[in-house]
């Protein structure tokens, strides 16, 4: 009875959300083509500021518009001095790693640099992408994983920029697998692409998986446009995501069915006071009208892998029912719910007791409507076992 009720739920019964901001560097070019890179570090500390978690891009290669290499971020850039350059790094490597991944946006989010060569291509990065093979891919994605490892961080997944990789979407899923596995060993990986304007429910997509190898690549699109990009009046544009009071809106509409709240915008969308206050306000409403949990994207990629590759094995007798999990990726707050009709007595999680609680919070389970919830961390085998 119990087996056909089983499902998997949100962590904690709350949407996951997620802010993705891209194509942040440390530095950025003035209208005289000069490095800036005062205004980028204060667009990271407004961030940080947000209290919210999801995806900072940082491009681990800058490029003049004509083309010519500036530097990288583990190597020195030209116009920007060094104990400069270290000072942006460790406020990312110390800061910013505890609310947002950090991700390139491949390598220059213009040119196609010529790895051999280290020179730039006149194609720029999400042309060329469109017909490249699995190496090619894979090697130009390693590139740029390589240089954030070099400034100590670990880049868990990938940015595409603009619509880089979008003709050969499974070759691209692939080629980050086999970057992420080169460069730094990790077999759940995840990459922000596509952005998703019009579907009425959007959720990650889970694009490969290898059961034998334990191996998953998650998509995670954005749910909305960025409303704040060339904005006039960004007070008035955060409407368009959600109104004050919380009734219209692109993230409205995709809640109320079923969507995690996963959405996007640019560091140049919020570089004046008025834009960050309005993403600020934008950010306020989602935690007032809605139970979310913030989630970096490596965490939603895993809960989303974790809900969609776990198999169960359910054992029933009069007096208890054993709920075996044999999950092939670790997450954290694993949230699954069944259908009962006695009274329990108790529940343990491989062998121990799980706390009974009014609210669901981590380590508990609790009961609505002839339905019961049970939170926990899913490690590698897990006996749920429920007495009656
Ligand atoms: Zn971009």
């Amino acid at each position: 009875m119990i087996t056909s009720s089983i499902r998997y739920e949100y962590p904690l019964l709350k949407v996951p959300s997620s802010l993705i901001i891209d194509d942040w560097s440390v530095v950025c070019l003035n209208e005289q083509g000069e490095v800036e890179y005062k205004k980028m570090r204060k667009i990271l500390l407004g961030l940080l500021d947000l209290g919210v978690r999801g995806k900072l891009s940082l491009v681990p290669c800058i490029v003049s518009p004509r083309g010519e290499i500036l530097g990288y971020v583990n190597k020195g850039i030209k116009g920007l001095p060094d104990n400069e350059l270290a000072e942006t790094l460790r406020l990312v490597r110390e800061k910013a790693v505890e609310y947002f991944d950090i991700t390139p946006e491949i390598l220059t989010h213009s040119f196609v640099v010529d790895i051999g060569s280290n020179r730039t291509l006149s194609e720029k990065e999400w042309e060329w992408s469109q017909s490249q093979d699995l190496e090619t891919l894979t090697k130009y994605i390693a590139k740029a994983l390589e240089i954030l490892k070099d400034v100590g961080v670990v880049a868990n997944g990938v940015t595409s920029p603009c619509d880089f990789g979008r003709e050969v979407e499974g070759i691209y899923a692939r080629a980050v697998l086999e970057a992420e596995k080169k460069i730094y060993g990790i077999k759940l990986t995840w990459y922000f692409l596509n952005v998703e304007r019009c579907s009425r429910r959007v959720t990650p997509r889970l694009m490969y998986f290898d059961k034998e190898k334990r191996e998953a690549v998650v998509s995670i699109p954005s749910c909305s446009r960025d409303y704040l990009a060339r904005s006039e009046n960004p007070l008035k544009s955060i409407d368009n995501w959600i109104t004050e009071d919380g009734s219209k809106g692109r993230l409205v509409d995709v809640c109320r069915n079923k969507s995690y709240i996963v959405f996007h915008t640019h560091w140049w969308s919020i570089q004046d006071e008025e834009s960050i206050r309005a993403l600020k306000e934008a950010i306020t409403r989602i935690n007032r009208y809605f139970n979310v949990v913030w989630m970096k994207c490596s965490q939603i990629a895993r809960y989303f892998a974790a809900t969609k590759t776990t198999k169960y094995e359910v054992l029933e007798s009069n007096q208890e029912t054993r709920i075996i999990l044999e999950p092939l990726f670790t997450c954290e707050n694993f949230t699954l719910s069944f259908e009962v009709n006695k009274p329990i007595r108790k529940i343990e999680i491989n062998g121990r007791t799980l706390i009974y609680s009014t609210e669901l919070k981590p380590n508990t389970w609790t009961i609505m409507d002839q339905r019961i919830y049970l939170c926990f961390n899913l490690s590698k085998r897990t006996v749920i076992k429920v007495e009656y």
